[in-house]
């Protein structure tokens, strides 16, 4: 990579989950680690929400609850970087990959890179589903109420989308 690309700062916003453990001490002492990740700074972190567990098949009231939270950095870091960072982290905190939403210790997604698109295996961006997770956009809404997610529009819009009932009205 070029010394130029090093040298410029991206924004990007990182998605937290946990439903398993201390799910708050995880949570903070990933954001530590992050923050202290030579590269990556941190700007924001929001508000941390509990949310019922989400399964293939729909939201499951037995699972485990999650606490989220959605912090804002910049980074010199490239995405895939990032993304290997990220992993770290989640590794170091026992997750263990198992079945698709299984429960876990900790997740962290990139939900934006610098507005980049990109699709690829390893790595998709913007998150492909974050433009209908309210758990994402509320606490990304809180840290940035302008905030946009590339290819779906602001998030404040997506958010009504989600709380609008059958009828039309506000949930
Ligand atoms: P979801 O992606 O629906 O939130 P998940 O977070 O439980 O599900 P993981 O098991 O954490 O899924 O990740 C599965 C794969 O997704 C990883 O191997 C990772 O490389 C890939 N991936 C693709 N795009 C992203 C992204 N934007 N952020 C994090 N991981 C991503
Ligand atoms: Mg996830
Ligand atoms: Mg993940």
């Amino acid at each position: 990579m070029s010394v130029v690309k090093r040298l410029i700062s991206a924004p990007a916003v990182i998605a937290l989950g946990a439903n398993l453990g201390d799910r708050q001490a995880t949570m903070l002492a990933a954001v530590r680690e992050l923050a202290d990740t030579p590269g990556v700074q941190l700007t924001a972190i929001s508000t941390v929400i509990e949310t019922a567990a989400l399964r293939p098949d729909g939201v499951d009231p037995d699972a485990p609850a999650y606490l989220n939270a959605v912090v804002l950095i910049t980074t010199t870091l490239t995405p895939v970087e990032l993304l290997a960072v990220l992993n770290d982290i989640e590794h170091a905190h026992g997750r263990i990959r198992s079945e698709r939403w299984g429960d876990r210790t900790l997740d962290l997604d990139i939900v934006d890179f610098a507005g980049l698109s990109s699709t690829s295996e390893r790595l998709t961006l913007p998150h492909p589903r974050a433009f209908e997770r309210d758990f994402v956009l509320t606490p990304w809404l809180e840290l940035d109420p302008q905030a946009e997610l590339p290819g779906h529009g602001p998030v404040a819009a997506l958010l009504a989308g989600l709380h609008q009932t059958p009828s039309g009205d506000p949930a």
